[in-house]
Order: structure tokens, then C-alpha cells, then sequence
């Protein structure tokens, strides 16, 4: 038999299959077709990778990469970051299939849009309003819809478009909060409560536990919890220190009234001049694009971008506590399950995608195995996105893997669908392929090309697969 790829001699972990041994693995047509000690045949390609970790590639249920966020470079992120399939929180659907065809790299992406009132629909919507809105998504290639605390949707609204969304098999992706709750541990239980017995993904559940309301901890601890109490819902978390909002200042202080309180917490002023002192110190970061790369720049350059944009730059400022997302990334159940069902990054254009990096730091502290990562970075995201056939390693799987220096945390060679789209830290592959509905298929093909389609009612996010007991 000749393989088109052999990865030869690395250490593969497939808690799928029970497997994590120095080993082999062989591509035919997309698919792994052999994993084991020494395998025979020769290899129209022959990757060596002794020495480092063969993982599935990561599935993160949470990215940025519609056109404005990192234009020509968000994609190249991912691959950096390990990842090879994604979905993107934000949209618009239509933008983010504009540039995976434009950008892409070879990965697999599926998007969700946030819907904001008065554009996607009134601010009181009616049933078959909240229907139009999702068909006119759905047509553009998203899989769902996406609420936002900051888009001041009221707590019937919240209700209504959940439910709707449950009713309609559509996904629904919640940053939580509306306009009677923060985003905060209060807006977390609010979101639940709404949701009652539907299905939703909570996003980035660490940012409701920065201590705002209690200690970080004792947030966390609530978090579990809540999460606990409604076992039918998705949640992931993140593991940047940093997070991305906005920088943008007016009559002399930040427009997000947000920021103005993590720059007093951090010690600054809460002004337009608290933030150039936070700049100019190195505690808030000013992101600065590249053809393939989104850097953060502090010091006088941090200020000279921020201020030559007039202000109207995105900042990241280190408001994620360690504890927080510590606890929330290793919490486990009585039956040894785990509380946040899957690491996410909330990052693509944004630069956090760390999750290996944190997850294997993670691994070090002895808070997880390595089987535990690739289960909440990778298994468990694939099953909840509708993907059976990736996150993991089995005879027959999509070759979609992350080849890991285990020391730099960083990945060497990615492979997605079979071909190579990073190679020696560098992204080479070209194109998107996008997972979305029926209804998207005719939009899609024409823009980014074939695609996989998906029906959210049969995927880990309704079914329950991959989340329940
Ligand atoms: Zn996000």
C-alpha cells in the first residue's frame, strides 16, 4: 500500500481509542487509514516527528475571522494555533464565507451571527420575525444565531430568541447578559433561567468570573454549579489572560463603560489619558496586523497605532484571573465529567489562541493528562459541532492533526482533511471548507466552494452527545 502521508515516530494521543504510544499514522484520501508501531508501506510523503505529540487537530467552538477581524491573517492564526476546525461567534455569515474563500488555509469552519434589534429584527420581535432572521443566516451559510449582552436585547427577547431557536433546530450561542443583567455571573444565571430547558452554547463561561460581583473563585464555584443544574447546555471556556474589547475614546474617556473599570482595578485612570498611560506601560495592548499575523504592541508603538486611528482600535487588557479559569478548565462532576465541556479561545483574528499553550501548561501543573486536553480541546467540540469523524485519531478518521513540540507548546505541522496546512510554523494551505445547513448550500458553493452540511438537530448540541452523561 502507498500512503500519501506517513507521521512517523511521534507520540499520538487518542483518548477515543485508548491510545497513547509512539506511533505511526498513514493517510489515504483525507482519511487515517493506519495507526500503529512501525507501520510497512512506502509514502508519497514522510513526515518524521519523533520527539513530538500527535493530537488531533483542535476543534474551537469560539473564534473571530469575519473580514474586519484580521483580514488576510486570521486563518493563519488558527493553523499556528493547532486549530482545523472552527466556528466563528460572530459573523456575519456572509463575511466570514467572503474571507475563508479569500483567506483561508485549508481548515474547516462553521459560523454563527449575532443577531443585533433593529437590524436583524425589531427589538420586541415577534415568532415569525425571529424566524425570518434566522432563514435569511441560514441562506448565507451560519448554522445559528449568536446573543450579545452589549446589543441590549431585553430578558423576553433573550427568552423568545432561544426558545425560537430550540423550536427552529437552529444553533444559538449566548455571551450572556441582557438589559437587566451584566455580563457577569448574574447575567450567567439570568441566560440559564431563560433558557430553561433549551439547548444553548454558553460562551467563554471564565468571563463571568472575574471577580466583578464575588471573588473570582467563589464565581467560578457558581458557575460550576449553575452548569450543573442544566446539564442539556454547551459550555466552553477560555485560557488567555487577556481578553479583546474596544479602545475607542470619547470627550476623553473609553466609549465602553467596561473599560473604564479595568483600568481603575488595573490602577489607571478610567480616562482617554488612563489609557494611554496603560498603553504606554504595557497593562493594555494595542493589536497591530501583519500580512499573517495579529501582533500586540505596547510602548510608544502600542500608542502610536491607538493614536493614529484617532482611538478606534481594539485593546486587550489582562482581565481573565487564573483561578478562575483554572478551576473552570478542570472542574469535573462526581462521575469524573467535565464542567466546561470544551476549551474554546474566543480568539482566530484576536491573538489568544492558546490553548495548547495553556492546556499543556495545564498538563504540567497536573490539573490534566494529555487525554483530558484532547478530549475538551478536541473530541468533545467535533461531537458537539455534528463532526463524528474528527477529534480523534481512529482508523477511518478526517486527517485532521497537530503535530506538537512538547517544549515550545507550538505546533510544527498541521495536517487538515489530509493535506498539509502548516508546516514548519508556516500556514501553506489554501481555501475553506465550510460545515453549514442545507439551506446555505447554494450561497456557499458559490463563494467558498463544497462544503460539508450539517443539520444542527442531529449534532452534540441537540442530541446531547458529547456533553451529557
Ligand atoms: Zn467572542
Amino acid at each position: 500500500m502507498t500512503y500519501d502521508i506517513l507521521v512517523r515516530g511521534g507520540r499520538v494521543v487518542d483518548p477515543t481509542h485508548g491510545r497513547d504510544e509512539i506511533a505511526d499514522l498513514a493517510i489515504v484520501d483525507g482519511r487515517v487509514v493506519a495507526v500503529g508501531p512501525d507501520l510497512d508501506g512506502a509514502a508519497e510523503q514522510v513526515i518524521e516527528v519523533a520527539g513530538s505529540l500527535v493530537l488531533p487537530g483542535l476543534v474551537d467552538l469560539h473564534v473571530h475571522i469575519a473580514s474586519h477581524v484580521a483580514p488576510g491573517a486570521a486563518h493563519a492564526m488558527l493553523a499556528r494555533a493547532g486549530v482545523t476546525t472552527a466556528l466563528d461567534l460572530s459573523g456575519t455569515a456572509a463575511s466570514v464565507v467572503e474571507e475563508g474563500a479569500r483567506s483561508g488555509v485549508g481548515l474547516q469552519v462553521a459560523v454563527v451571527e449575532q443577531v443585533k434589534p433593529d437590524v436583524h429584527m425589531p427589538r420586541n420581535p415577534t415568532r415569525p420575525q425571529i424566524r425570518a432572521a434566522f432563514d435569511k443566516i441560514l441562506a448565507a451559510g451560519g448554522i445559528g444565531v449568536k446573543l450579545h449582552v452589549d446589543k441590549g436585547w431585553d430578558a423576553d427577547a433573550t427568552g423568545a430568541i432561544i426558545d425560537e431557536a430550540n423550536r427552529h433546530g437552529v444553533w444559538v450561542a449566548s455571551h450572556c447578559g441582557t438589559t437587566t443583567a451584566g455580563s457577569d455571573i448574574e447575567g450567567l444565571r439570568q441566560t440559564l433561567e431563560l433558557a430553561g430547558d433549551n439547548h444553548i452554547q454558553i460562551a467563554h463561561v471564565n468571563s463571568y468570573c472575574r471577580g466583578d460581583i464575588e471573588t473570582a473563585d467563589q464565581e467560578a464555584q457558581i458557575a460550576v454549579e449553575l452548569l450543573r443544574a442544566s446539564p442539556h447546555v454547551f459550555a466552553e471556556s477560555y485560557l488567555a489572560e487577556i481578553n479583546g474589547t474596544s479602545g475607542v475614546c470619547a470627550d476623553g474617556v473609553p466609549t465602553n463603560k467596561r473599560v473604564i473599570g479595568w483600568l481603575e482595578r488595573g490602577g489607571y485612570d478610567g480616562t482617554e489619558a488612563g489609557l494611554r498611560r496603560a498603553i504606554h506601560e504595557g497593562f493594555a495592548s494595542v493589536p497591530r496586523l501583519t500580512s499573517d499575523d495579529m501582533i500586540l504592541e505596547v510602548g510608544d508603538a502600542g500608542v502610536e497605532i491607538w493614536e493614529a486611528a484617532g482611538t478606534r482600535t481594539g485593546i486587550c487588557l489582562p482581565i481573565n484571573p487564573g483561578i478562575s479559569r483554572l478551576m473552570l478548565g478542570a472542574s469535573r462532576n462526581a462521575d469524573g465529567r467535565f464542567d466546561v465541556h470544551a476549551f474554546a479561545t474566543d480568539g482566530g483574528g484576536i491573538p489568544r489562541n492558546v490553548t495548547l499553550e495553556m492546556g499543556l501548561s495545564m498538563v504540567d501543573w497536573g490539573l490534566l493528562d494529555l487525554r483530558d486536553l484532547v478530549t475538551k480541546a478536541c473530541r468533545v467540540p467535533a461531537l458537539v459541532l455534528g463532526l463524528p469523524a474528527k477529534g480523534h485519531l481512529g482508523i477511518g478518521a478526517d486527517a485532521d492533526l497537530a503535530v506538537v513540540d512538547r517544549r515550545s507548546r507550538k505546533p510544527s505541522t498541521v495536517i487538515a482533511g489530509g493535506r498539509v496546512v502548516l508546516r514548519d510554523g508556516v500556514a501553506v494551505g489554501t481555501g475553506t471548507r465550510f460545515v453549514h445547513t442545507s439551506h446555505g448550500s447554494e450561497h456557499v458553493e458559490r463563494v467558498a466552494g463544497l462544503g460539508t452540511v450539517i443539520d444542527p438537530v442531529g449534532t452534540g448540541f441537540y442530541t446531547g452527545e458529547g456533553i451529557a452523561a
